[in-house]
């Protein structure tokens, strides 16, 4: 198989050995323990596109890691590094992730071995539109039962093309606009699904520092105020979270990591303006009132708060686990720390917030937004204005009562219904903040104290388990 190697354990081991501590933590029976980690099937296609007069092939993989829950959930990602075993892994992933928050998903993931960057438009949406017409046809893409959404180098262009070829092929399908997920809005989309991941990620360091006690064994004291951030990649979710973290939580960006390099700004870097020099020129390099450095993976060493990895699997690794020097890795990406670096940066007492829940934010809006597509009506849509004229009546009486005038402030915020983001961000909230709070009432019972990987998967695994003793394991 073609494995990605992460030093000896490719991904897919190294999440699997993960996993293997909180199943042996809660005692899962050894065939049990099996099943749950057990790929359900892995569908590979080969198919030719013609692009400017030549015919290429192009891989593809979707991977359905479990479907006690279903659908089956999860990205498509486009990169040069995916493989079956990457697939796997993120698909795995995927299931845990979704138990964590709460989401009555199975885990999926997909993915195209393409550098998206070589092709233009017209030819991303031929090659997009055939890989998708592959997924149907071998029941790999339907609302009921496996739903895609954005990853790496995938977006809602992406979707929007995979949703029109399924409508295409299957128009009877009543709930075909839920095919996918992480769509425009203009097509079924939500408000609040572009920035969810990073949103996620903002909201679950927001609750990890409402906990005084794990702050403090962190190393660290008060809240994300002035934190110093060292973030890698400033894609769709290292970008929005290390904006919003920067603008709403006063935290300090220091460093930004991307592929041509690292800016490094003790004072701190406005995101917004290095995205936009990105988008730009394409790269970091050359970005004014910043020290460039080449060797970007240096600087994931740098001394820090928070080290943010926001981009693919495996870039802490037993090369340079002993040096990293943050207090707290958060990990925004998926998989960002192998299995041997995890139990180094532990055994130096850095604590490390984990993957499924930190990054979950995606999946739990592209969960909204399915609910919103079967239910085929926008959240809010119904008493948005009857909350509205309710919270006039309340400010009227409230000044009827007092024989004063409610101030502005009250005015607006009582006279005011919610709209779809706010119900989307609320739901958000609650759901990093309740997920959390779960996994901080088995963290004693993981080895060491405060890893929470081992807890979160603890808390997955028993949901899973659960699920399993009710259903049975075999139909
Ligand atoms: N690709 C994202 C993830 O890794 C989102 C998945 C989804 O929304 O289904 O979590």
């Amino acid at each position: 198989m073609n494995d990605v190697k992460t030093q000896g354990l490719s991904f897919r081991q190294s999440v699997n050995h993960m996993v293997d501590r909180a199943l042996t933590a809660l005692g899962i029976e050894p065939g049990l323990a099996r099943a749950m980690k057990t790929c359900n099937s892995v569908l590979q296609v080969s198919f030719p596109v013609r692009i400017r007069g030549k015919i290429e092939v192009f891989k593809g993989w979707r991977a359905v890691h479990s479907i006690h829950r279903l659908p089956a959930k999860g990205g498509i990602r486009y990169d040069l590094k995916v493989c079956q075993d990457e697939v796997e892994a993120l698909a795995s992933l995927m299931t845990y992730k979704c138990a964590i928050v709460d989401v009555p998903f199975g885990g999926s993931k997909g993915g195209l071995h393409i550098d998206p960057r070589q092709y233009d438009r017209d030819e991303l949406e031929l090659i997009t539109r055939r890989f998708a017409r592959e997924l149907a046809r071998r029941g790999f893409l339907s609302p009921a039962t496996n739903v895609p959404a954005p990853d790496v180098g995938t977006g809602q262009r992406e979707m929007a093309w995979i949703l029109d070829t399924y409508k295409t092929l299957y128009p009877e399908d009543i709930n075909y606009i839920a095919c996918v997920t992480g769509k425009p809005v203009a097509h079924g989309g939500i408000r609040g699904r572009v920035e969810a991941t990073g949103r996620g990620v903002q909201l679950g360091l927001r609750e990890f520092f409402r906990h005084m006690e794990d702050v403090k064994a962190a190393g660290l004291e008060g809240g994300l105020a002035d934190k110093r951030i060292v973030v890698q990649g400033l894609g769709n979710v290292g970008y929005h979270a290390a904006k919003f973290l920067q603008e709403q939580d006063g935290a300090k960006i220091v460093a930004i990591i991307e592929r041509d390099g690292a800016l490094i700004d003790d004072n701190g870097l406005a995101v917004e303006q290095v995205r936009q020099y990105m988008n730009e020129t394409g790269g970091i390099k050359g970005f004014p009132g910043a020290s460039y450095v080449e060797d970007g993976a240096a600087v994931l060493e740098k001394e820090c708060d928070i080290l943010l990895p926001a981009a693919l699997e495996g870039v802490i690794h037993t090369g340079n686990a002993a040096r990293i020097q943050a207090k707290i890795v958060a990990e925004a990406a998926n998989g960002p720390v192998t299995f041997e670096a995890d139990e180094i940066l532990r055994s130096r007492g850095i604590v490390i917030i984990p993957d499924a829940y930190l990054n979950a934010g995606g999946v739990v809006v592209s969960y909204f937004e399915w609910i919103r597509n079967i239910h085929h009506m926008r959240f809010g849509r119904m008493e948005r204005r009857f909350d509205e004229v309710r919270g006039q009546h309340i400010v009227s009486a409230l000044e009827m009562m007092t024989g004063e005038k409610a101030p502005d402030w009250m005015h607006t915020e009582l006279v005011r219904g919610a709209d779809e983001s706010d119900l989307v961000y609320s739901g958000l909230d609650d759901t990093m903040r309740l997920a959390f709070q779960d996994i901080c009432a088995v963290r004693d019972m993981a080895e060491g104290r405060h890893d929470y990987r081992t807890a979160a998967y603890m808390v997955a695994v028993q949901k899973i388990a659960r699920s399993y003793a009710d259903l049975g394991v075999s139909v």
